[in-house]
């Protein structure tokens, strides 16, 4: 059985945790967020669990629509200059706590998510000590 991974992230501008432990989602911390649509603006919780990233929001997010996302401590954008590989949406990015980074495409109903680190081998095997097998 392939054990589920928890993702801790950080704003990578501040670097405070947008952790959430208020707000379980799937019984783990969630990723919280303020985002804004072109019709409104609120909150996001994602599923800190990674290829989960089920939601949660406060305003009605259209299907297919992209979302620009703040962090919730510094108020700066989390958008980064980078294309969704599937649908071309900007792609919203965090620091891991382990290292390296987790991209997530902004566009509602778009599943594109990975984890990209700098240093493969230091990174990767601090990430598997900490989460293991
Ligand atoms: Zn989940
Ligand atoms: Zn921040
Ligand atoms: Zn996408």
């Amino acid at each position: 059985m392939k054990k589920k991974i928890s993702l801790h992230v950080k704003c990578p501008h501040c670097r405070k945790s947008l952790m959430d432990n208020e707000h379980l989602l799937h019984g783990e911390p969630s990723i919280k967020l303020n985002i804004v649509t072109p019709e409104d603006r609120g909150i996001l919780y994602i599923c800190s669990i990674y290829e989960c990233f089920d939601h949660e929001t406060n305003i009605k997010l259209l299907k297919d629509a992209a979302i620009d996302a703040y962090c919730p401590e510094c108020n700066k954008e989390l958008l980064v200059n980078e294309e969704c590989k599937i649908c071309g949406a900007p792609m919203i990015s965090f620091v891991l706590q382990t290292g390296g980074r987790v991209n997530i495409c902004a566009r509602n109903g778009c599943s594109n998510h990975y984890i990209a680190f700098q240093e493969i081998s230091t990174e990767l095997s601090r990430f598997y000590e900490e989460f293991g097998e």
